[in-house]
């Protein structure tokens, strides 16, 4: 049998690239950037007062004291947004605002709070130096200069610097977008209920949604009956939109797994047996003249969660450009003792708490079932217990993977 990690390599070795693409700015949050980009424009634009005050020549202010105020002509005001550069002699002041241009003349800004707040003639009770309180032009960008490069991820920061220099639309790799089918001749559509021997779909949520938060854009397609020809059907018609096909269910060893025995016959993915517990039966291979990857889970949800976390979600993150692909894991002390099958890893849903001592604990949910939705519906993480471990005993260290969300 095939390790988790020896699978994983071997899909990661066939995971290419995406084609960028060009987004607006808010589509483009959570993702890498693909271009070079160079500022077309100084950052600030021009000189520009940082505070709310008066504009004036500092050799002018330098005797002014408290006890002793220099009183200057007040000539006019700049607000912010005037459209023009106002300019004043020596020996006059310009009252201004936060972000108001700087008047030619002028090389300083006394604060508001130095002063009397004159109207017709300002007050100023302390002396200035050439440069106080203005915001030099290009201080923090100079035009022609790179504002962000290739690779570089795009957060509510880096944003904010694209708008700041006039870009409205950025290169990016993009969000693959990740088609979901179940396969089953018992399941039926949410909202429909289910008839006896009948079951709700509920893996197409599942993974659409753990697509989604892996950083892919995710399409139910939605139920596809254990038939070889409607199956084959539906991958088809998926192939132009898709970057990364899913399927759940059908690649056991039954009589009427049809995604193993159909796929199995185009030849180009590959069914086998992996040391994990559980979501031993996968499948993986490329689909279509574009050799689209696809993915065949095990139809059990649990065994669907496991399979998604273990090999897609590295796989999504990997085509988005990011460095990191894999979860972030932290060590926790067990807090029961639980057996795990020797050669294989074992991903056991647990609950993760944060201790008063700083550290973590994680106890295990109730059941190991991999059919038990409610009971997976109660963990926040998974326990990885490697190959060769058989027991973990309470109060041991345990490898433990949160299942935070991304946020994207
Ligand atoms: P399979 O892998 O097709 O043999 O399915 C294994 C188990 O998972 C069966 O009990 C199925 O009914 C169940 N199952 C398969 N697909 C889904 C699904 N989309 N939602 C909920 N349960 C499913
Ligand atoms: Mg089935």
């Amino acid at each position: 049998m095939r390790t988790v990690d020896e699978h994983l390599q071997l899909i990661l070795s066939e995971i290419g690239q995406l084609e960028p693409i060009e987004l607006t700015l808010l589509d483009a949050q959570g993702l890498l950037l693909a271009e070079n980009v160079v500022s077309a424009v100084s950052l600030p634009g021009f000189d520009n007062s940082a505070m709310d005050g008066y504009a004036v020549r500092a050799v002018d202010t330098v005797h002014a004291t408290r006890e002793e105020p220099l009183t200057l002509p007040v000539v006019g005001d700049v607000v912010a947004g005037a459209r023009a550069q106002s300019g004043m002699g020596p020996g006059l002041a310009m009252r201004i605002m936060t972000g108001a241009p700087i008047p030619a003349g002028a090389d300083a800004v006394i604060r508001l709070e130095d002063t009397d707040g004159g109207v017709a003639r300002v007050a100023i009770h302390r002396p200035a130096q050439s440069g106080d309180n203005v915001r030099r032009m290009g201080e923090d960008l100079q035009a022609g200069q790179p504002a962000l490069g290739a690779g570089a991820a795009l957060g509510p920061q880096q944003l904010a610097l694209l708008a700041a220099i006039g870009r409205d639309r950025v290169m990016v790799r993009p969000r693959p977008r990740v088609i979901v089918l179940s396969t089953g001749s018992e399941l039926v559509e949410v909202g429909t209920p289910p008839g006896f021997g009948e079951v709700s779909d509920a893996n197409s949520y599942l993974v659409a949604a753990a697509a989604r938060d892996a950083g892919a854009d995710a399409y139910r397609v939605g139920i596809v009956p254990d038939d070889h020809t409607r199956l084959l059907d539906a991958l088809e018609s998926q192939l132009l939109r898709a970057d990364i096909l899913v399927t759940t269910g059908g690649v056991s060893m039954g009589a009427f797994d049809v995604v193993k025995q159909a796929l199995s016959e185009v030849g180009t993915v590959e069914f086998t047996q992996i040391a994990m517990q559980p979501g031993k039966p996968q499948g993986f291979g490329h689909l279509g003249e574009d050799k689209v990857p696809i993915f065949c889970l095990p139809g059990n949800p649990v065994s669907a969660l496991v399979s998604f976390e273990a090999f897609v979600r590295p796989a999504i993150r990997r085509l988005l450009g990011k460095r990191q692909i894999h979860r972030a894991t932290v060590q926790a002390i067990a807090l029961e003792t639980v057996r795990s099958p020797a050669g294989k890893r074992q991903y056991r849903r647990g609950v993760l708490h944060r201790e008063a001592s700083g550290g973590y604990s994680v106890s295990f949910v109730v059941g190991d079932g991999s059919h038990l939705i409610a009971s997976m519906a109660s963990s926040n993480c998974l326990v990885l217990i490697d190959e060769e471990v058989t027991e973990v005993v309470a109060g041991a260290r345990v490898t433990v993977m949160p299942l935070l969300l991304s946020h994207r």
